[in-house]
């Protein structure tokens, strides 16, 4: 339960709650409490300013009386006034009876100084008092004291007003942050519901889009890209196994036939060496053909390690078309070779690059009638170096021509030729683990040209 972020989310932000209003609880405290001293040190000024007029104005008598006045209207527990002289004699106060423990005066006003004001706890008085000595021109001291209780009041039941508040910020700051957490945290418990039911098995389901939050959103869109990509992956599996049954079925059937044929007839030896011989070719077929079909498949999941040396393409290019012109020329085909430059330097793999050269330049004779043209072109340009194979033969039918890089997939025309139709997947996957790419084109029924595209060497 604790573990839940929902549950964190609301602790940390309760908490910051607290540690907020505490702060902003602390800084009022504060203004009011200076506010409060600078109140009462003012109150005092003015009664001793008071009193020097009406001692200058109505003597000593008419002090003693307001003395009595101002500690009756105040409290005469709460508050003090008295006039002493040089020797710290009383001349005049007002009633001391609750103030029995005051310091002498002289004591509290360090010689030279004309007024200041001290704050002394005194033995019987529950608040400390504040307290103003003032030195009089002619020597005397006038004094006046005053307990901090009404101050000390109103800080009390701030602190007790801000008590309870406090109390009801946490709980009411709790509660809000929970639904917030909550209605945070929706969002990904609704991805995560979603992602238990396809993971459950549903591969068709997606997550739905909705206004969880644009975190929230891009986590369902990723979630959906991944969801689609294993769909695929699937289904290109499906298709892959289905396609591998298919073409080793039939081989392994022919075999089976011959085979049998060898056991049930009665024929010569001649006839069963040519049986022997079919046996072997389909098996090689066979074996070739199965060999593509792992090779591809590690390239694809990057399990093949294809070291990458500088080449130069322009050589390779020239061994492989000398290597398949008598191929050519058996079908009267002229296999033409052009380069812009006789060092066409590639970070490539030889035998990689050989056998994308073969099946292209053996899908190129194979399809093109006799009496053909087959060009073969090398360009350098400065950062890139474009290989093209074209052809005049029947082209490629728009509707094929994204669908001839899968595995197994054969078009129309090679329904009567020999082939796997894993020549051009492997071709794409060698010029993908050399950061190139592949395209073709054809107006679908005069000629195919392919144009492959690789990076100069670094
Ligand atoms: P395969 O040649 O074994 O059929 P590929 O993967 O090499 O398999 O080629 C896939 C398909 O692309 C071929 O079946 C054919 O329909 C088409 N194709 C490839 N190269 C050419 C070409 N030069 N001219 C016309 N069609 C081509």
């Amino acid at each position: 339960m604790f573990r839940t972020v929902c549950l964190r989310l609301t602790l940390w932000y309760t908490l910051l709650f607290g540690l907020l209003s505490l702060g902003a609880f602390l800084l009022v405290y504060i203004h009011i409490a200076h506010g409060l001293r600078l109140r009462t040190d003012d109150q005092l000024r003015a009664t001793v300013r008071e009193f020097v007029q009406t001692r200058k104005e109505r003597g000593l008598i008419g002090l003693q009386n307001e003395f009595n006045l101002e500690a009756a209207a105040t409290g005469k527990e709460r508050i003090f006034f008295r006039l002493l002289d040089q020797n710290g004699g009383r001349v005049a106060s007002s009633d001391l009876s609750s103030w029995t423990a005051l310091p002498s005066a002289i004591s509290l006003l360090p010689a030279g100084a004309t007024a200041l004001i001290t704050r002394i706890q005194l033995p019987g008085h529950s608040r400390p008092v504040r307290v103003l000595t003032t030195r009089l021109d002619d020597g005397f001291l006038l004094q006046t004291g005053l307990t901090l209780q009404d101050n000390d009041q109103v800080l009390e039941s701030y602190r007790e007003t801000f008590s309870t508040a406090f109390l009801l910020i946490l709980i009411l700051g709790g509660i809000g942050a929970f639904f917030i957490a909550r209605r945070a945290m929706g969002g990904v418990k609704e991805v995560t519901e979603a992602a238990a039911r396809i993971a459950a098995g549903n591969l068709e389901q997606s997550i739905s889009s909705g206004n969880r939050g644009k975190e929230i959103e891009t986590l369902a869109t990723v979630f959906n890209t991944m969801q689609e990509r294993i769909a695929g992956l699937i289904d290109e599996l499906k298709t892959v196994i289905n396609n591998v049954a298919h073409d080793l079925r039939m081989p392994i059937t022919r075999i089976r036939g011959v085979a049998e044929t060898t056991l049930t007839g009665d024929a010569a030896l001649s006839h069963y060496q040519d049986m022997a011989v079919t046996v072997i070719e389909e098996s090689d077929r066979l074996v070739v053909q199965i060999n593509t079909i792992l090779e591809l498949a590690e390239i694809d999941a990057g399990l093949k390690v294809m070291p990458l040396e500088k080449l130069n393409l322009t050589q390779v290019v020239q061994k492989a078309v000398e290597l398949y012109q008598p191929a050519a020329e058996t079908k009267k085909i002229s296999l033409q070779l052009k380069f812009s430059s006789t060092h066409c330097l590639i970070d490539g793999n030889l035998p990689a690059l050989q056998r994308l050269l073969a099946n292209l330049l053996d899908n190129a004779i194979k399809f093109t009638p006799a009496l053909g043209r087959i060009s073969i072109t090398l360009t350098m340009e400065q950062k890139k170096i474009l290989l093209g194979i074209a052809d005049n033969g029947p082209g490629i039918p728009a509707e094929e021509q994204n669908r001839i890089f899968d595995r197994f997939y054969r078009g129309d025309i090679s329904r009567s030729s020999a082939g796997s139709g894993l020549g051009l997947a492997l071709v794409q996957s060698i010029v993908q683990a050399h950061h190139g790419t592949i395209t073709v084109e054809s107006d679908g029924n005069s000629g195919s040209s392919f144009l492959i595209n690789l990076p100069v060497t670094k």
